[in-house]
C-alpha cells in the first residue's frame, strides 16, 4: 500500500500545485475557507470505507456502533453550537451539501409543483432557491416547484419587504425561504414569520453563508423565527464540504417535519452518508463552541467592516452602503463602464492574475450575468489565515490598484506582466466565460 506521491504522482503533483496555489494568493471567494487539519484528517480516514444506510440505531448495515457513536456526537454538536440543545429543535447531519440539503427539504413538505418565494440569484438568491429565467427553468427546485422570487429594492440594496408581502398574499406560497449567496446584510426574520403566518406557508433560513456568523451570535439568530434551517457545513463555519437540516421537533402545519425531512435525505434522495465528511463535520463543531471560534467569528465581521469602510473611501459604491457580515457586494458601475474595460468579469481575471481571488457578481439592475456589474468580496477565509484590519485595509487598496491597472491598460499603458495580461483581458476578442456563483 503506497502513500499518494508514489502511487499517483500526477493526482499529488495537481495537489501540490492547488495547495501553493492556496497558499501564495489571497483568497476572498465569500464562500470559501481553510478547514483545520484536524477537519482534514478526519476527512481522510477509514470513515470512509463504512456504508451506514438508515439513521444511528436504525441502519441497514453491519458494523455501524461506532459509526452509530460518531453521528450522535455530531448531532449533539450541532444542536449545541447553535444553542438549540435542550430545545424542541433536531438535526440531519447526513446531507452531502448545501444544495442537496435544500432539495432534501422541499421534498420533504412539498408536493410537485407547490409554490416557493426566495431571493432572486441575480439579486443574491442561490440556484437552489428557485431560480428561472424568462427563457429556461434553470435550477431543479424551479423545474419541479413553482418559483416566485422576490427582490431587492433597488435604491436601498435592502429585500423589499413590502413586495414580497404583496407577491406573497397574491401567490400565497408554501414556502418562503430567506438566505443568500450575496447578500451583505441581516435578514429581517420577525417581518419575514409574520409575512409566512399571514399566507400559511413554511419559513426556511438557508443560512449557508453565515452559519459560523449565527454559531458565535454575532448576527441575527434565524432559530428563533424559522421552522427549518439548513445549512453548508464548509464556508464561514469552517468545517468540511457537507450540509446539515434543522427542524422543529413540533409539527408545522400538520407536518412532522423531523420523520418527512429525515425520509426525504434517506431513502428520498440519499444512500450511504459519507461518514468522513460526518467525522470531519463533528471535529469543526466542537471546535466552534471554543472562545476562539467566536472570537474568529468577530474578526470575519470586523475585518469585513474594515475593508467596506476603505473601498468607500476609494470611492467605490456598495450595495446596501456597507456590510453587517463577512461580505461586501461592489458596485461598479457608477463608477466605472464597459467602454473603460471595467466590469466585474474583467476585474475578476486581472486580479487572479495578481493572485487576489474573488469573484464576479452581479449587482441589483445588471442585464448580463456574463459580464456582471459587481464582485463579491468575503472575509472568512483571510481572517483564517491571520489578517486583521489593516491587511484588508491593504486588500481594498491592492483591488483598487487592480482596477486603476485595467483602466490604464485601455490606456495603453503597459510594461508589467499585469499590465500586458490586463491589456489582454480588456480587449474585445477576450473570451468570458459565465460562472454561476456558488
Ligand atoms: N445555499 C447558499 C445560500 C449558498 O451560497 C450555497 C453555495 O454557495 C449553497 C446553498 C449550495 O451549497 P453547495 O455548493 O454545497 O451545494
Amino acid at each position: 500500500d503506497y502513500g499518494l506521491s508514489e502511487a499517483d504522482p500526477e493526482v499529488s503533483t495537481i495537489i501540490d500545485k492547488e495547495k501553493n496555489r492556496q497558499f501564495r494568493s489571497l483568497e476572498l471567494i465569500a464562500s470559501e475557507n481553510f478547514t483545520s487539519r484536524a477537519v482534514m484528517e478526519a476527512v481522510g480516514s477509514c470513515l470512509t470505507n463504512k456504508y451506514s444506510e438508515g439513521l444511528p440505531g436504525k441502519r441497514y448495515y453491519g458494523g455501524n456502533e461506532y459509526i452509530d457513536e460518531l453521528e450522535i456526537l455530531c448531532q449533539k454538536r450541532a444542536l449545541a453550537a447553535f444553542n438549540m440543545d435542550g430545545k424542541e429543535w433536531g438535526v440531519n447531519v447526513q446531507p452531502l451539501s448545501g444544495s442537496p440539503a435544500n432539495f432534501e427539504v422541499y421534498t420533504a413538505i412539498l408536493s410537485p409543483h407547490d409554490r416557493i418565494m426566495g431571493l432572486d440569484l441575480p439579486h443574491g438568491g442561490h440556484l437552489s432557491h428557485g431560480f428561472m429565467t424568462a427563457k429556461r427553468r434553470v435550477s431543479g427546485t424551479s423545474i419541479y416547484f413553482e418559483s416566485m422570487p422576490y427582490r431587492l429594492d433597488e435604491s436601498t440594496g435592502l429585500v423589499d419587504y413590502d413586495m414580497l408581502e404583496k407577491t406573497a398574499t397574491l401567490f400565497r406560497p408554501k414556502l418562503i425561504i430567506a438566505g443568500a449567496s450575496a447578500y451583505p446584510r441581516d435578514f429581517d426574520y420577525p417581518r419575514m414569520r409574520k409575512i409566512a403566518d399571514a399566507v400559511g406557508a413554511f419559513l426556511m433560513m438557508d443560512m449557508a453563508h453565515i452559519s459560523g456568523l449565527v454559531s458565535a451570535s454575532v448576527v441575527a439568530n434565524p432559530f428563533e423565527y424559522c421552522d427549518i434551517v439548513t445549512t453548508t457545513t464548509h464556508k464561514s463555519l469552517r468545517g468540511p464540504r457537507g450540509g446539515m437540516i434543522f427542524f422543529k421537533k413540533d409539527p408545522v402545519l400538520g407536518v412532522d417535519l423531523e420523520s418527512a425531512i429525515n425520509n426525504a435525505v434517506f431513502p428520498g434522495l440519499q444512500g450511504g452518508p459519507h461518514n468522513h465528511t460526518i467525522g470531519g463535520l463533528a471535529v469543526s463543531l466542537k471546535h466552534a463552541q471554543s472562545p476562539e471560534f467566536k472570537a474568529y467569528q468577530n474578526k470575519v465581521v470586523s475585518n469585513c467592516r474594515a475593508l467596506a469602510s476603505r473601498l468607500m473611501e476609494l470611492g467605490y459604491k456598495l450595495v446596501s452602503g456597507g456590510s453587517d457580515n463577512h461580505l461586501v457586494l461592489v458596485d461598479l458601475r457608477p463608477n466605472y463602464s464597459c467602454e473603460q474595460g471595467i466590469d466585474g468579469a474583467r476585474v475578476e481575471k486581472i486580479l487572479d492574475m495578481a493572485s487576489i481571488t474573488l469573484n464576479k457578481n452581479s449587482v441589483p439592475g445588471d442585464i448580463s450575468a456574463l459580464v456582471p456589474g459587481g464582485i463579491r468580496i468575503g472575509s472568512p477565509a483571510m481572517t483564517t489565515r491571520g489578517f486583521g484590519e489593516n491587511e484588508f485595509i491593504s486588500v481594498a487598496d491592492f483591488i483598487h490598484e487592480g482596477v486603476q491597472i485595467t483602466l490604464d491598460a485601455k490606456k495603453s499603458v503597459t510594461g508589467s506582466k499585469l499590465q500586458d495580461f490586463a491589456k489582454f483581458v480588456t480587449s474585445p476578442s477576450f473570451p468570458l466565460i459565465d460562472r454561476v456563483r456558488d
